[in-house]
């Protein structure tokens, strides 16, 4: 299973800013991505970007799928935030992209869909079937998620927090995962401790006595190692 990740624009995209130029989009775009590839990595799901993420070059469209097909992903996610108008207005919401008829598509969208709206809390504006760019392109299952309106004084706040950015590659990640029947698993959720049973042999303050019985333990056929406790 390989994912491309496709965080949208760059720095040399012309507009893709918040009105008073405290959000650039690409950059929302390139920390979720780059969330996004760790959490899907961490359950076993190989990625690729669809373009470097550290270019500051805007990588066209076409070259995005290109890539993407080249590696015959399975799958195709586009991250960006929203813009809507000339001035800050109260436009708001999530809303996903999905090439028209894709059934798959559809699957893939319900499912992130279901988390982004329990998770991110923003008002849902569906799944849409526009006709864009890139999942028209792709061969491959493709989505585009705009998570929220950076032309929203209230969104922008949240699109420029790392929490909620967090939040975003959570999201996608669990939608992506519950759509491939992958159980999400907790970041920090720990294997169950085993015990574990050490034979000691001797203790000694003097370390010559200690490598003395190793030396005798190694003759003998054993291996054994010394172990400082302080
Ligand atoms: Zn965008």
């Amino acid at each position: 299973m390989l994912v491309c990740i496709d965080a949208g624009h760059a720095e040399s995209t012309a507009g893709k800013r918040s009105f008073d130029g405290t959000l650039r989009e690409y950059e929302f775009n390139r920390a979720v991505a780059k969330r996004l590839k760790y959490h899907l990595e961490r359950h076993g799901i190989k990625t690729i970007y669809s373009c470097d993420l550290e270019t500051s070059k805007d990588i066209s469209l076409s070259t995005r799928c290109k890539t993407a097909n080249n590696a015959k992903a399975d799958l195709f996610i586009s991250i960006h935030a929203n813009a809507y108008g000339t001035t800050w207005n109260s436009a708001n919401g999530w809303e996903i992209f999905i090439y028209k008829g894709s059934a798959e598509g559809k699957k893939l969208a319900e499912e992130i869909r279901k988390e982004s709206i329990a998770l991110l809390k923003l008002k849902d504006r569906g799944i849409k079937t526009d006709s864009l760019y890139v999942t028209n392109h792709t061969k491959m299952t493709a989505v585009l998620v705009e998570h929220g309106f950076y032309t929203n004084k209230e969104e922008c706040a949240k699109l420029k927090d790392t929490a909620f950015r967090e939040k975003c590659a959570i999201a996608d990640a669990k939608g992506i995962l519950s759509y491939l029947g992958i159980a999400w698993k907790d970041e920090n959720a720990t294997e169950p401790k085993k015990t574990i049973y050490k034979v000691q042999c001797g203790a000694f303050v003097n370390k010559q006595n200690a490598e003395t019985l190793k030396a005798e333990l190694k003759a003998a056929g054993y291996e054994a190692t010394i172990v400082k406790v302080q």
